[in-house]
């Protein structure tokens, strides 16, 4: 909301750049703009999804090859090329995406290499691409009775293409599926766990990414009008993670600044260091080598917030939101057979986890898991929301089984968890963090994000999520930044985002740690509101006077077994549990 004056400035500035700069500086612009389309897309695929591709600039080169041979080879014009560079790229990015991230996350760097390392091959290498030298010949672009044929005439087709991308990306990116992308990075497993399937997740981002960099290439090759290997190979797929994590990586403009940095630095360099140092050859490389490590040091975050944030402005955090909820599930007959545990076993190498576990969680039931660490209790809560498969035994959930089920599967059948150690986004504002578990009850797409159609759904989402961080007492930290919140407040903010996705059942991993007496008995109290309210708890909770007035039933579980079971007062003065706990009855 702030400051808006530095923005339009930003713009006027550079609608006006063309007609004030000389030829060489209008050319270096177009440069830029190009640079910064394909780095908007490592910005979102690196800095804010935290997949790192080496093999952007192998995309760059499909879109510009694509329409250098349709328009030259086939005489197509330059929008057949447009559709068959975007075609291709898609395809490749999704074979690429698919057989390199469904593996682990390491993958996707040493694919993109290879991948980068043998297009360049391809190119290089190929007849009808003209090896080395590339060909030549391509047409300028047209359209109406304009011609795009030089610098100044391409530039605000340049500028306006990527001022569209960073538009559409910052949408994006203040949506539903923006914050699901950005739980992409280090919260997998709890985006999955409210519904996120993140493997197909990452594809999309990874498709979405080479486009631009398609992009970038059709306009490079119709701005150039020849194109030849040496542009899109690894080394200019490193040029563009420098620029976005010199520009700020987490920013959609800190691809613009990076690519203007990296590009003025870069033609500056080239002229400046053979004089310095006396003789010719790729030293910038060194000099940005140096910067990037300079500027990591001082902060993560590039040089975009050194320029005072003048354009992000924060209108993610800053919205009010009011507190209502959204259409919920019909509620459960009480009594009715929800979870059941039967023999579960799960092994990590030799160490039994949980050993031939059984027992049920009946709907309206609050069912408290106790036993001594290492018992197998969070384990168990993995193995229940799809997390870890289990290695033995069957899991039902109201009939149906669920032991091979993916845990964005499960969320959707209406399991809604915390985690032990909280698994908030801490960057991220309160309520956003809680809107990420209403994931599921929104349906707009990604166009419908990038085109923002999806105004009324979001409010939905965000008025739910304020309405449940009210009900839990954290309604004067909506707009707190979540990693900012004490642990307990934390671990409350856990349930309020487990709540946004109206769940039948409510795992709780030992959500009372870390809260004060009063605090404790807020949460009892909240509790068993929502147990009367038709939500039924399965928490794991060590203190056994929180729990008498509270659990309906209480399972012990000790070397990944269940030792007993019954009302809290039965457990209380139990000689094994007592033994477990305390190493004999005294
Ligand atoms: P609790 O929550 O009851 O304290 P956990 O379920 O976290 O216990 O752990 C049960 C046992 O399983 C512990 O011995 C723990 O070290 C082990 N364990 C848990 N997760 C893994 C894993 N991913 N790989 C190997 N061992 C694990
Ligand atoms: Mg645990």
């Amino acid at each position: 909301m702030k400051p808006r004056l530095p923005l339009l400035l930003a713009i006027a500035g550079l609608a006006a750049a063309p007609l004030l700069l000389p030829q060489y500086y209008v050319t270096l612009m177009d440069y830029v703009g190009l640079a910064g389309l394909v780095t908007l897309g490592v910005v979102l695929l690196t800095g804010v999804a935290g997949l790192t591709s080496f093999g952007q600039a192998a995309f760059v080169g499909l879109g510009a090859y694509a329409t250098a041979l349709v328009t030259t080879a086939f005489g197509g014009s330059p929008w057949l090329g447009l559709a068959a560079g975007l075609t291709l790229t898609a395809v490749a990015a999704l074979f690429l995406g698919f057989i390199t991230l469904r593996l682990s996350d390491h993958y996707l760097p040493l694919g993109t290499i290879a991948w980068g390392i043998s297009i360049y091959f391809v190119f290089g290498n190929l007849e009808f691409l003209g090896r080395h030298t590339g060909l030549t010949g391509i047409p300028s672009l047209s359209a109406f009775d304009w011609t795009f044929d030089t610098a100044g005439r391409l530039y605000p087709v340049i500028w306006l293409v990527l001022a569209l991308a960073l538009l559409s990306t910052s949408n994006l990116l203040d949506s539903r599926i923006g914050r699901a992308i950005r739980a992409l990075r280090g919260h997998t497993r709890m985006a999955a766990g409210f519904g996120v399937d993140t493997g197909r997740l990452k594809i999309v981002v990874f498709v979405y990414s080479a486009m631009l960099a398609s992009l970038s290439g059709w306009l490079y090759a119709h701005f150039l009008r020849y194109v030849s290997p040496a542009p899109f190979g690894v080394n200019a797929g490193i040029d563009y993670l420098f620029m976005a994590v010199i520009g700020g990586s987490q920013h959609v403009w800190g691809a613009v600044v990076g690519a203007a940095v990296m590009t003025f630095l870069q033609e500056w360099l080239k002229d400046i260091l053979p004089h310095l140092l006396g003789r010719n050859g790729n030293y910038e490389i060194i000099v940005f080598g140096l910067l990037v490590i300079m500027l990591l040091h001082r902060t993560s975050d590039g040089l975009l917030p050194f320029l005072g944030r003048m354009i992000e402005s924060d209108k993610r955090s800053g919205r009010p939101a009011s507190a209502r909820l959204l259409p919920q599930r019909p509620k459960l007959t009480p009594g009715e057979p929800l979870l059941s545990i039967d023999n579960v076993t799960k092994r990590f190498g030799a160490l039994v986890a949980v050993n031939n576990l059984s027992f049920d969680v009946r709907a309206g039931e609050i069912v408290a898991l106790i036993g001594p660490n290492g018992a197998g209790k969070s384990t168990l809560f993995d193995l229940t929301t799809g997390m870890l498969s289990a290695s033995a035994g069957k899991i039902r959930f109201r009939g149906a089984n669920i032991e091979r089920a993916t845990a964005h599967g499960i969320a959707k059948l209406g399991i809604g968890r915390t985690f032990q150690h909280p698994n908030l986004i801490s960057e991220m504002s309160a309520l956003e963090n809680a809107a990420v578990g209403a994931y599921l009850r929104g349906k707009c797409g990604w166009i419908a994000a990038g085109l923002r159609l999806d105004r009324a759904e979001e409010a939905g989402l965000l008025d739910e999520a304020a309405a449940r961080l009210k009900r839990v007492g954290l309604g004067a930290h909506l707009h707190d930044a979540a990693g900012s919140l004490p642990l307990g407040s934390q671990r409350i903010l856990e349930i309020a985002r487990a709540l946004c996705a109206d769940p039948l059942l409510l795992l709780l991993d030992e959500p009372a740690a870390g809260l004060r007496h009063l605090e404790k008995l807020a949460l009892a109290e909240l509790l068993r509101d929502l147990r009367d309210e038709g939500v039924s708890i399965l928490l794991v909770e060590h203190d056994m006077k929180f729990l008498m007035d509270l659990a309906d039933r209480v399972v012990v579980m000790e070397f990944g077994r269940r030792i007993a079971e019954g009302a809290p007062c039965e457990i209380q003065s139990n000689p094994a549990v007592l033994d477990a706990y305390l190493g004999g009855v005294e």
